[in-house]
């Protein structure tokens, strides 16, 4: 009775704007296959994370569509559209709990083997086990605080578990704690596998692993190209 989607993503002569008066994107039309991963970058105020947005229904467009495996979003059971369709936005949230119940988020039912093999497949392990109570740390807790680059780990460690057939990522930009570029590549290779992903890329190192680079420019695309190509 589970409907598992494929990944084929598509934005069906999209318009949309914040209902404001201001149009942001005019006509938005992008044929993502499954498994493909896609780098946006752009200026400022293009529209990459208006895109997002309408990704994850926290809007929906005012004219034409955004469709997985061929079906309206709008159409889609909240709870097929949450499993299929996973963002992780650069504040990266940990929520009161443990580093595993952070991590499991992604999974509820998921054990604790579980939750250690999405950490360890995203190179997440070896700071978690370096903390006090290891995976039951408590992230509010004296010890057991967690940075910005390591919250960016634990959630792909939770995006990972949660294993959604399109991943959404507004990718943080590198910040003093970050671990490493190449850290992250090797962590986003692993995530990015077998699914359908969009990243709103900061770093060049990210640009490279994607099959396919867009420039947007004022909520159009105005370059769609091979990493090598541009
Ligand atoms: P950046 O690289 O700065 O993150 P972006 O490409 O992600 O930019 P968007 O956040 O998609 O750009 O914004 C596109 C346009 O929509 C901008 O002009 C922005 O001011 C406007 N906008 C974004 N969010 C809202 C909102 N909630 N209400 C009204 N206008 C908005
Ligand atoms: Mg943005």
């Amino acid at each position: 009775d589970l409907w598992t989607a494929k990944g084929h993503l598509e934005f069906r002569n999209v318009e949309f704007g914040y209902g404001n008066g201001r149009t942001i994107l005019p006509d938005f039309s992008l044929d993502i296959p499954a498994g493909q991963t896609i780098a946006l970058v752009g200026t400022t105020g293009a529209g990459k994370s208006t895109l997002a947005k309408l990704v994850s229904r926290f809007y929906d467009p005012t004219r034409g569509a955004v469709t997985l495996d061929d079906v309206d979003l709008r159409s889609l059971h909240p709870k097929d559209l949450r499993r299929a369709i996973v963002m992780v936005t650069q504040e990266a949230y940990l929520f009161s709990g443990t580093v595993a119940d952070n991590i499991a988020l992604g999974k509820p039912d998921a054990t604790l083997d579980e939750i250690k093999a999405a950490a360890r497949a995203v190179g997440a392990d070896a700071f978690i086990e370096a903390l006090p109570d290891g995976y039951d740390t408590d992230v509010n807790k004296r010890g057991g605080r967690v940075s910005a680059g390591q919250r960016q780990l634990v959630s792909f460690a939770r995006a990972f578990l949660a294993n959604p057939a399109v991943l959404i990522l507004d990718e943080a930009t590198a910040s003093l704690d970050m671990p490493s570029e190449r850290q992250i590549q090797d962590a986003l290779q692993t995530l990015l596998a077998d699914r359908t992903a969009i990243i709103i890329a900061h770093r060049l190192s990210t640009v490279a692993i994607a099959d396919r680079v867009l420039v947007m420019e004022h909520g159009r695309i105005i370059e769609d190209d091979a990493p090598e190509a541009l």
